[in-house]
């Protein structure tokens, strides 16, 4: 017999017997999970060490538990208004105005250390007449404050929390400049044309300033990423499991202020997406129900599509139809998805609820599948926020139309949850099978904003834990 052919047969004597080995493992996973998906216990055990690829929607600020802001106030000086309560600096600027405790002071009592948890997360929330699910979680944001210097704690503290998920990648939402930016163009007016805009923004403070804005920006996050590593040990015998974690950052532009604080906020997206180790990506934050974000809805797509065209094309992901009946009048359910898609050229969308309400929601879902456009899925954040959750929610609807989607978490801090309780959700509440599972863990890498080699990369270690962990059901 030639060589060729014996070296043939044995390959598939040996690949077939492999690869039959690998299949009996996940479909010995497969049947386990089915066994113990009604005991919440045994799937939390089961679910913690699945590897889940990335979390491609993480709002930094609302990743991190309450608890931890609340230490890093007392250990950075920092005062608790205790009728909000809220975390904040008083007039006097030593915690001794009236109403006001030190953070300090607060973590030593029991009581008032429960409220604060309380006020900045949705822990023990409950809806209740004039304020729903979603004034709570919002409102959180005006409480907190953590320090810029705080930057590298808060990479520390959720990329070990991923490391012990099993999640080997974050996207993370940060907002790297706002205050100075409000001063410096409150009484800027546009005009609503982008391009105009444009050049009234550049020609104005705001564009003698951004030199140094960007700058800023870079170095913050360039000590942050060297403090990080410090903090973490990385690169040393005992160095954290968080360092495994690859991090990147998406530009989060906070929507509901004036249309000039909005554009420069993503003129200023623009310079740091086209860095080598800048932002992978933009996304526009802040509720979409707001009066500003509604009003400005399409001006701030149209403002994105002047810079795709000018100034060259970016990854933008966009929060849109984080909507529902009720919340909004229905003409403003209609068109923030497509405008998203179609204006915004977003390539992955956050949320998607409304999509049964945008006119012609069978072809935009069409549309959706064609162009592959992912969808951020957030159940606890949707539940919370817009009271949907189960059959109610438009999952199905993405799923059955072949528009790819993933898992994130939103805010798991405020949201008091992580990215292994989001994947047990899909089990009990949607039955989505070990198989689909295991695809919603890769696309959270393949519809990231890394680069080809590096997406590959991470997806062939991502393989190599799968099956690492069906070993196990062996
Ligand atoms: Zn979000």
């Amino acid at each position: 017999m030639p060589s060729i052919t014996k070296a043939f047969i044995l390959c598939v004597i040996l690949c077939c017997s492999t690869f039959s080995h690998v299949w009996a493992d996940e479909q010995s996973a497969a049947t386990y999970m089915q066994s113990i998906k009604s005991e919440r216990a045994k799937l939390r055990q089961f679910m913690q060490s699945f590897p889940k690829g990335g979390d491609l929607h993480n709002h930094l600020s609302g990743a991190v538990y309450a608890e931890t802001m609340l230490d890093w106030a007392a250990e950075d000086g920092l005062c608790v208004f205790l009728e909000t309560p809220s975390i904040g600096l008083d007039a006097a600027g030593d915690c001794s105005t009236n109403g006001w405790s030190s953070a300090g002071g607060v973590l030593l009592n029991a009581n008032e250390r429960r409220r604060i948890i309380n006020a900045l997360s949705v822990r023990s929330y409950h809806p209740e007449l004039g304020w729903s699910g979603h004034d709570q979680f919002f409102v959180t944001f005006e409480r907190m404050m953590v320090k810029p210097s705080r930057l590298a704690d808060m990479l520390v503290a959720v990329s070990d929390r991923a490391a012990a998920q099993n999640i080997q990648y974050l996207e993370l939402m940060q907002t790297p400049v706002l205050g100075e930016l409000i001063g410096m163009l409150s009484a800027v007016e546009l005009t609503g044309d982008p391009e105009k805009d444009y050049e009234i923004l550049m020609h104005g403070p705001f564009g003698e300033a951004m030199p140094s804005l960007l700058e800023n920006a870079r170095k913050a996050r360039r000590d942050a990423f060297e403090q990080r590593a410090k903090l973490q040990n990385c690169g040393e015998k005992q160095a954290s499991v968080g360092c495994d974690v690859e991090i990147k950052f998406i530009h989060q532009v906070v929507r509901e202020f004036s249309p000039a604080v909005v554009f420069a906020q993503i003129i200023l997206g623009w310079e740091l997406m086209a860095d080598e180790d800048g932002s992978v990506g933009l996304n526009l934050v802040a509720p979409e129900d707001g009066y500003l974000a509604l009003r400005d809805y399409t001006y701030h797509m149209q403002m994105i599509d002047y810079l795709y065209s000018a100034k060259g094309e970016r990854n933008i992901t966009l929060h849109a139809g984080e909507l529902m009946l009720g919340l909004v009048r229905p003409k403003q359910l209609k068109f923030h998805i497509r405008e998203a898609i179609e204006i915004g050229h977003a390539k992955r969308i956050g949320h998607g609820i409304a999509i049964a309400y945008e006119d012609d929601s069978a072809g935009l879902l069409q549309h959706m599948h064609e162009k592959s456009v992912m969808v951020e899925i957030n159940l606890t954040s949707n539940d919370v926020i817009l009271g949907v959750k189960g059959k109610d929610h438009p999952w199905s609807l993405y799923r059955d139309a072949g528009v790819p989607t993933a898992l994130s978490t939103d805010d798991e801090g405020v949201s008091r949850i992580d990215l292994t309780y989001e994947y047990m959700r899909a089990v009990t509440e949607h039955g989505i099978a070990y198989e689909e599972l295991k695809a919603l863990s890769r696309n959270s890498i393949v519809y990231s904003f890394l680069p080809k080699p590096r997406k590959k990369e991470l997806l062939d270690k991502l393989e190599h834990e799968f099956k690492m962990f069906e070993k196990q059901f062996d």
